[in-house]
């Protein structure tokens, strides 16, 4: 993760993954390409309306953007981010001071509240949202004392009104928005973690459980039988112990991926345990199930594994059997197991169904 221990961005090596450390970077380098644009089009407005002297400082701003890109491309994140602090206080400083309150610079201040939200904690952030309260209100206050010090042409100065409340109107939105696809973005990748077994990339217990209560719930309405199948590699330990752990997460990996092959889109397939996995056919009996379970039973015992330079033939053990409809998922899956215990005792590499 590129954020520190409290969860504030980190000015380190990049994560490959969008981190909220990361996006906060990502997104204050946009943020930079579109103030300099900004800055590019106010600069134009400025000298279209005889403001050379704000015109100029424009351009200033513009090479101050530059440099601070540069700067967070290259990582210098503290570096990046204090020009872009000077040039926004410049600006609403010299902006409201010079050309008066109604040109609508301080508005800008206004946009250091988000992003010292969640770049800063703690004191850190009290101490920078006060300091950036006080600077709007003192610039409110003297423009009313005084007054612009060089009031611009009207026409020039709604123009330039209009132009800053749009950027800000943008820039608000566009932070927000971005943050938000931030959030669902990581909501949708915890929620896939938390529901899928690592190694296989099959479902996990947890996932199936959730689904296949779904699954007998709408089978029951519909008045199908539903097929529960109870699948283990035989003397899978000595995999372990002849290829070691790697070798064994290998057979893993292979058996999963014939079993998820051999899934149509309505069965639910999932890592049940260590070497255990659990197929739900939805609108299976009891014979269809059997079929199906021979049928991926036979289709392991005929792919053998190749791990390093040995060939490792596996075979699976299962047990069969159609959920009631008066019965609970538990009380399916323990007589599945009782048929795969029935199958292991005669022998393994076989199905028994349990009715
Ligand atoms: P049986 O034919 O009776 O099922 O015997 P078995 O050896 O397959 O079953 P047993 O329960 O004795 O051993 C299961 C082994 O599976 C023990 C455990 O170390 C191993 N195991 C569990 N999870 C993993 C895993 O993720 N990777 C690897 N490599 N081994 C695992
Ligand atoms: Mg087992
Ligand atoms: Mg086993």
């Amino acid at each position: 993760m590129n954020t520190t221990q409290t969860g504030r961005p980190a000015s380190g090596a990049a994560d490959r993954t969008r981190t909220a450390g990361s996006a906060f970077w990502i997104m204050t380098r946009r943020v930079t390409v579109m103030a300099g644009t900004v800055d590019v089009l106010l600069l134009l407005a400025f000298l279209a309306f005889d403001e050379p002297l704000v015109g100029w400082l424009n351009l200033l701003s513009i090479a101050i953007y530059v440099v601070a890109y540069r700067a967070l491309k290259q990582r210098r994140n503290r570096l990046g981010l204090a020009l872009i602090w000077v040039e926004v206080v410049t600006h609403a400083v010299v902006g409201t001071v010079w050309l008066g309150w109604h040109i609508g610079f301080h508005y800008y201040l206004l946009m250091f509240i988000p992003a010292i939200a969640v770049a800063a904690g703690g004191w850190q952030q009290a101490f920078l949202l006060g300091g950036v309260l006080t600077l709007y209100l003192s610039l409110d206050h003297w423009s009313v004392e005084h007054g612009p010090m060089h009031p611009m042409d009207p026409v020039g100065q709604e123009l330039v009104y209009a132009i800053n409340v749009v950027v800000v109107f943008v820039f608000a939105a566009y932070a927000a928005r971005y943050y938000y696809q931030l959030v669902a973005e990581s909501e949708r990748r915890l929620r896939q973690l938390a529901s899928t077994d690592p190694l296989t990339g099959l479902a996990n217990r947890r996932h199936m459980l959730l689904q296949a209560e779904d699954v007998l719930v709408q089978a029951r309405r519909i008045g199908v039988p539903t097929s529960v199948v109870l699948i283990d590699i035989d003397h899978f330990k000595q995999v372990n112990d002849t290829c070691g752990h790697e070798g064994g997460d290998a057979v893993l990996v292979h058996v999963a991926g014939l079993l998820a092959a051999n899934c149509r889109e309505a069965d639910l397939l999932a890592r049940w345990g260590g070497e255990e996995f659990l197929l739900v056919l939805a609108a299976s009996d009891a014979e269809a199930g059997h079929m199906r379970a021979e049928l991926v039973r036979r289709l392991v015992a005929e792919s053998p594994v190749t791990v390093g330079e040995v060939r490792l033939p596996v075979t699976l053990s299962v047990g069969v059997t159609v959920a009631q409809p008066h019965e609970g998922l538990d009380e399916a899956i323990a007589r599945a197991d009782r048929a795969l215990y029935a199958s292991k005792s005669a022998g393994r590499d076989r199905v028994s169904l349990l009715g």
